[in-house]
């Protein structure tokens, strides 16, 4: 069941400046559970998103993409939030066969050799992924908010994936700021990614993410703490 445009239009204009409770809320209204999944990669805005979504609806799916060079720090994440929700994160793979194939024709680490070589890691273990899982549901929850870069500055609560089939894409959190995210996590003790501790601002595959500086979290905030400077070099 694919979502009329005009419909999703109309709602989009509605809930632009609705709560993020409201627009999940909407979504989990709109599509039936069967229909539609939380998709995070483990950062604040979609842990955020995904305790929101819990919240309502304690059976959710919620789901993660295992790309296969996540650090391990990112496993034992996953597991402090499976221990703090009391439930399953669903992890998705990468089909073994292709990666199989790009590692023994290009080795572990090509993405250090080209851009080319990159995009094909960043398509076997990330988009096809991803691609599968869209396939499979009318709609997707996801962390985007426009403070995260200039690209997502225009980013909508409500939007039709075009590139995913017209699946529709929902982002609770797009107008909030970084600091509404980590207020919301720490009102709420949800454990936030231990790598933050450790400067990194952006978490993804370890070989391509790198620290840079501390995340803003309220206890930062109120001790001068650095905000928003952030870099993944992967292809995210
Ligand atoms: S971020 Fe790096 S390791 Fe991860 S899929 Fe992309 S190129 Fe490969």
């Amino acid at each position: 069941m694919r979502a009329g445009r005009e419909e999703l239009l109309l709602e989009r204009a509605r809930l632009d400046t609705a709560s993020p409770n409201d627009v999940i809320e909407w979504a989990f209204s709109r599509f039936p559970s069967d229909r539609r999944v939380v998709v995070t990669g483990l950062q604040a805005d979609g842990v955020a998103v995904a305790d929101m979504a819990i919240a309502a609806d304690p059976s959710v799916r919620v789901l993660t993409i295992d790309t296969g060079r996540l650090p391990e720090a990112t496993h034992r994440y996953l597991d402090a939030l499976r221990a703090h929700w009391g439930r399953g994160i669903e992890v998705v793979l990468p089909e073994s066969a292709e990666v199989e194939s790009f590692v023994g024709g290009h080795g572990s680490n090509p993405f250090r050799r080209s851009v080319a070589l990159r995009l094909d890691c960043c398509r076997i273990r990330k988009v096809a992924p991803l691609e599968r899982v869209l396939a499979g549901v009318d709609c997707w929850m996801t962390g985007l908010r426009r403070g995260q870069s200039e690209r997502r500055a225009t980013t909508s609560v409500i939007d039709i994936d075009e590139r995913h089939g017209g699946v529709v894409k929902v982002n609770p959190v797009a107008t909030w700021r970084e600091d509404a995210v980590t207020e919301y996590l720490t009102q709420r003790s949800v454990p936030l990614h231990p790598l933050y501790d450790a400067g990194y601002r952006s978490i993804g595959c370890a070989p391509c993410t790198r620290a840079v500086a501390p995340m803003r979290t309220p206890a930062r905030a109120a001790g001068g703490g650095r905000t928003e400077s952030t870099r993944s070099v992967g292809c995210t």
